[in-house]
C-alpha cells in the first residue's frame, strides 16, 4: 500500500530539503503545503485583495485554480496555469501568508486539496507543512515533527535569502512562526503520534538518514 509521510514543524528547520530528498530516495511523490498558502497568497496580493480582511480574503477563497506537481527532483506551482515558484518566495507573499492561512475558507479549501493529492499518490506522498499530522493527514504511516533552535533557524533562512539581514530575518520568522502556532484553525502543531528530530546539531545529511530509516522501520 502507498505510504503516507508527514513531516510538520516551524521555519527553517529543513523541513523542505528533507522531504524532498526522503521522497526521492524513497521513490514517492512530494507535496509542498507551504507553496499552495503562498499560492493562494500571491493571487490575493496580485487581484487587490486586503488579506488584513478575513471576510475579503474568505469571498474569494474559490477562485484561483492552484496546481501542484509532486515530483520531488523538480516540484512546481501554478496558479490558473502560471508558474509562480519563484514570486511566492517574495516578501510581500512571506509577510502575508500567515494572515491569510489562518482564514478557514483558506484551510478548508487547500486541506481539501491536499488530501486529494495525497490519495492520488501511486506509491506514496511525502508531505511537508504545518498541520499535516494533525489535520489533513491524521492516519499517516510516519509522522515527523521538526524543530532547531530559533538561532539555528534564522541562520539557515538567512543563508537562502541572498542579502537579507540576520536580526531582521529571525525577527519575521519569529513574528511568523508566532502567528502560525496560535491561530485558532489547525495551527502549527506536534502530533501526540509524532516523532520529533531536533535538528539543531544535526547535518541536513544526518537527518534525511534519520527520517529515511524511520519510513523502512
Ligand atoms: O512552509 P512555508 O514557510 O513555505 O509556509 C508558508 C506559510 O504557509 C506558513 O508560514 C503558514 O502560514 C502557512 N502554512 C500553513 N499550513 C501548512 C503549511 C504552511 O498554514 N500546512
Amino acid at each position: 500500500p502507498p505510504v503516507i509521510v508527514a513531516i510538520d514543524g516551524p521555519s527553517g528547520t529543513g523541513k523542505s530539503s528533507t522531504s524532498k530528498a526522503v521522497a526521492a530516495q524513497l521513490g514517492l511523490s512530494y507535496l509542498d503545503t507551504g507553496a499552495q498558502y503562498r499560492a493562494i497568497t500571491w493571487w490575493m496580493v496580485n487581484n487587490g485583495i486586503d488579506t488584513t480582511d478575513p471576510s475579503e480574503v474568505a469571498a474569494v477563497v474559490g477562485k484561483p485554480e492552484i496546481v501542484s506537481g509532486t515530483d520531488p527532483s523538480a516540484p512546481t506551482i501554478t496558479v490558473d496555469g502560471v508558474d509562480v515558484s519563484a514570486p511566492i518566495r517574495g516578501q510581500e507573499v512571506t509577510s502575508r501568508v500567515s494572515a491569510v492561512s489562518a482564514v478557514p475558507e483558506v484551510r478548508a479549501r487547500i486541506t481539501e486539496l491536499q488530501r486529494s493529492i495525497a490519495a492520488a499518490s501511486e506509491h506514496g506522498i511525502v508531505v511537508e507543512g504545518r498541520d499535516i499530522g494533525t489535520t489533513v493527514l491524521p492516519d499517516a504511516d510516519l509522522k515527523i515533527f521538526l524543530t532547531a533552535s530559533p538561532e539555528a533557524r534564522a541562520a539557515r533562512r538567512h543563508g537562502e535569502l541572498k542579502g537579507a539581514d540576520l536580526h531582521t530575518t529571525r525577527e519575521s520568522l519569529i513574528k511568523r512562526d508566532t502567528a502560525d502556532s496560535t491561530r485558532k484553525t489547525s495551527p502549527l502543531a506536534k502530533a501526540g503520534d509524532a516523532v520529533e528530530v531536533d535538528t539543531t546539531n544535526l547535518t541536513l545529511q544526518q537527518v534525511i538518514e534519520c527520517v529515511v530509516t524511520l519510513v523502512e522501520e
